[in-house]
């Protein structure tokens, strides 16, 4: 007898009964005020308290305010960027006119590999641009020593990472600005939006004056800017994602925790992203690496939970210097670890209202894909 399911997602944001944001959408919509108003200015000033930064502008997306933000600090020629990363690490670099250069990453955090950045430093090179894989924190350390040896601006793509933590320090507190995503597939979410954190007051401000139009006193335009803001309407989800941010991400914490025991009960061979000590991860994503010598590759594991409907993803695959649009800026680089992770890992379904029901169901769809490779 197969019960019918409901298809299970890869990831669904977490959200609250209605009543939880009527009290602040009526704000905008009573007062007719519906852009940087009262909700943005309330999350952008809890925002920069939770992650212990100075300046925290409020964006419409981590794209847009990447793009501010390499504008906003006049870089030219090259920048290094990961490979194993999702698009928007790199189209603000290229939008810029900049030229990405792609690096390798680490083969156990999935973050970019500071020895690879430091093989490709050239006379050009102007920045470093990293990634929080998945939430966990690249090596801060020996990307800030490379950075200011060879005085290079260092970019994070927090997208992943509103939550985690090196030690005491939040996430959005390295380098000299990062950005994170509050898109619907993200931890902290808006809707759609961004949030660029740093304690840079000049950058802060170009990227304020940026996101509307690069407007300065008296309606002077100051630079060519983008249309970037944050609605209220989006702030005010935000307001309430950020105060059930911790709650969520011990739900995240305790499903990741399951799964990853209960999976590895059952194959001891699967891997898992390391999260170095002293570190916090947000499990953005939960992706497992399926080492061919297990006997099954990460394809045929997909393919079979998708017809359990159980969704899973690839990312990110194939990574960037593979895909057509980047191709060009590769030079036909090779990039070993990066090819291996990309082809291996899958990210499993999680957030923080996945049910115990839902997780016995993956856990159960794993072992019925173990036990059919067996018998056939
Ligand atoms: C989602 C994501 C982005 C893009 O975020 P938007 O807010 O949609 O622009 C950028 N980088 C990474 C790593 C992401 O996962």
């Amino acid at each position: 007898m197969s019960k019918k399911h409901a298809p299970i997602s890869v990831t669904r944001p977490t959200l609250e009964p209605y009543k939880a944001y009527e009290a602040l959408f009526r704000r905008p919509v009573e007062s007719g005020m519906l852009t940087i108003s009262t909700n943005v200015r309330e999350l952008e000033a809890k925002v920069a308290r939770y992650l212990g930064v100075k300046y925290v502008v409020a964006v419409s997306s981590c794209t847009s305010g990447l793009m501010l933000a390499l504008q906003g600090f006049k870089l030219k020629g090259e920048v290094i960027v990961p490979s194993f990363t999702f698009c928007a690490s790199a189209l603000p670099v290229v939008w810029n006119g900049l030229t990405p250069v792609f690096a390798d990453v680490d083969p156990r955090t999935y973050c970019l590999d500071p020895e690879s950045v430091k093989r490709l430093i050239t006379k050009r090179t102007s920045a470093i641009l990293a990634t929080h894989v998945f939430g966990v924190p690249c090596d801060t350390t020996a990307l800030a020593k490379i950075a200011k040896t060879h005085k290079l601006k260092l970019i994070y793509d927090a997208a992943h990472a509103f939550g985690s933590a090196r030690g005491k320090a939040r996430i959005g507190t390295f380098g000299d600005v990062e950005v994170f995503s509050c898109s619907p597939t993200k931890v902290f979410t808006t809707g759609e939006g961004g949030i660029v954190a740093t304690n840079n007051k000049k950058l802060a401000d170009y990227v304020r004056q940026g996101r509307n139009y690069g407007e300065g006193q008296r309606g002077r335009l100051e630079f060519a800017g983008l249309s970037a803001r944050m609605p209220e309407l989006s702030a005010a989800i935000g307001l309430r994602s950020l105060e059930r941010l911790p709650q969520n991400l011990k739900k995240r914490h305790a499903v990741a925790r399951t799964l990853i025991r209960e999976l590895t009960r059952r194959e001891k061979r699967l891997r898992f992203q390391e999260i170095p000590s002293g570190t916090r991860t947000t499990y953005k994503d939960l992706s497992v690496y399926i080492d061919p010598v297990i006997g099954f590759s990460r394809d045929e594991l997909h393919d079979f939970f998708a017809t359990k409907g159980i969704m899973t993803r690839k990312y990110f695959f194939p990574s960037l210097h593979q895909q057509p649009a980047y191709k060009a800026f590769s030079r036909g680089v090779r990039l070993p670890i990066t090819e291996d992770i990309s082809s291996r890992v899958l990210s499993l379904p999680l957030y923080a209202h996945l049910s115990t029901g839902d997780v016995r169901r993956i856990v159960k769809a794993f072992e019925d894909f173990l036990h059919d490779r067996q018998t056939h």
